[in-house]
């Protein structure tokens, strides 16, 4: 057997539930392999963002596994002064391949649950205009806040549904699963022809209109129709 030169980096994971109330005692943990984010996959989104809305070919950026957090607290990352909260939904795939066709999509994924696609948006805006890479405003530590993964096998695959978040009990983003211009098993099918996807990717599925700044002491909650609430501090 192989000794590691250094103390191996612990796995990331995910706790799961087991039931609608979030409650993750004995739900187990999902083990986390890549993590893709799309973008602009909501049409008032990308409005706002000042892009044209159009069913263009989606796009792919990253985050690392172990940004994912689901510790319900959200450190103010340094370096920057506009840090934005974008609500998700993010899809867990229990096996991958190549070349997905869309109608066998969905047998791969094992679970969903919400999530923060959190924003440095100062250092993204910054990247954009120097047509540079966008991780230094994206994947940084704890830059992805996750609540509980449910399986599939107990809620079935969301398609519609109410997205929203609130910062501080007041409504900041609003939207519906069924606005998104690429669906779930097309996302998959597009990545799979890039990429080979595998048991333990983790899909962030965009985010809609409302995307906006946050504060040390703020309390965000996604609250996505028929899934646990995630509720984070910004500490
Ligand atoms: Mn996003």
């Amino acid at each position: 057997m192989t000794e590691f030169v250094i103390d191996p980096p612990p796995a990331p994971t995910v706790p799961v539930t087991g039931n609608v109330t979030g409650n993750v005692s004995g739900g187990g943990a999902f083990p986390v392999r890549r993590v893709y984010c799309i973008g602009r996959n909501y049409a008032a989104h990308a409005v706002e963002m000042g892009h044209d809305p159009d069913r263009e070919p989606p796009f792919f950026f990253q985050k690392n596994p172990s940004n994912l957090d689901a510790s319900g607290r959200f450190p103010y990352p340094p370096r920057s002064a506009d840090v934005h909260h974008e609500a998700e939904l993010a899809v867990f795939l229990r096996s991958g391949g190549t070349d997905i066709p869309v109608e066998r999509a969905l047998d791969h994924v094992f679970g969903y649950a919400a999530a923060l696609d959190m924003t440095r948006r100062d250092l993204q805006g910054e990247m954009k205009r120097a047509g540079r890479p966008w991780e230094i405003g994206k994947a940084f530590e704890r830059s992805a806040p996750v609540g509980p993964v449910h399986p599939a096998s107990a809620i079935g695959h969301p398609a519609r549904g109410a997205i929203m978040l609130r910062v501080n009990g007041e409504m900041r983003q609003q939207g519906d699963l069924g606005q998104m211009i690429w669906k779930v098993p097309e996302m998959i099918a597009y990545l799979s022809e890039y990429f080979e996807l595998a048991a333990g990717d983790v899909i962030l599925s965009g985010t809609p209109a409302g995307v906006g700044p946050v504060a040390r002491g703020d309390v965000m909650e996604v609250t996505i129709a028929g899934l646990a609430p995630l509720t984070v501090t910004v500490t």
